[in-house]
């Protein structure tokens, strides 16, 4: 059994909003590995203690289809993806391959603050 794992990616405009969310259920990220993007895991690690953060590439260089690889490996247990609807993205139809991933798979997967938060509560082991 591989040790439980949640991947987290955020949009720039969402980079704070992640930061936040990451610090609020800093109790409940510890006990899990963290797969992130690169800016997204790099913001992340920087502002929160005591979390493990394997940061993959930058979204628009292929992190966001490394995500998806470990998806199709049943490596994780919940994805989190905090997605800018107002901006277009070079790599959107990467961001469209990792929802369907999840999908194939019954992968949790939140798309916004509120699912996170759900998606959290649910995998949280306490
Ligand atoms: P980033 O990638 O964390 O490297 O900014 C996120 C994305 O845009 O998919």
């Amino acid at each position: 059994m591989h040790p439980k794992s949640i991947a987290i990616i955020a949009h720039d405009n969402y980079k704070d909003s992640v930061v936040d969310w990451a610090r609020k259920n800093q109790p409940i990220l510890k006990q899990f590995h963290l797969y992130c993007t690169g800016t997204t895991g790099g913001r992340i690690a920087e502002a929160v203690e005591g979390l493990q953060v394997t940061r993959l590439m930058s979204g628009p260089l292929g992190g966001d289809q490394q995500i998806g690889a470990l998806a199709a490996e049943k490596k994780l247990d919940g994805i989190v993806f905090f997605i800018d609807p107002m901006t277009a993205h070079p790599h959107d139809v990467d961001v469209k391959a990792l929802i369907r991933l999840a999908i194939v798979h019954q992968i949790p997967m939140a798309l916004n603050r509120a699912t996170a938060d759900a998606v959290i509560s649910h995998l949280d082991p306490r």
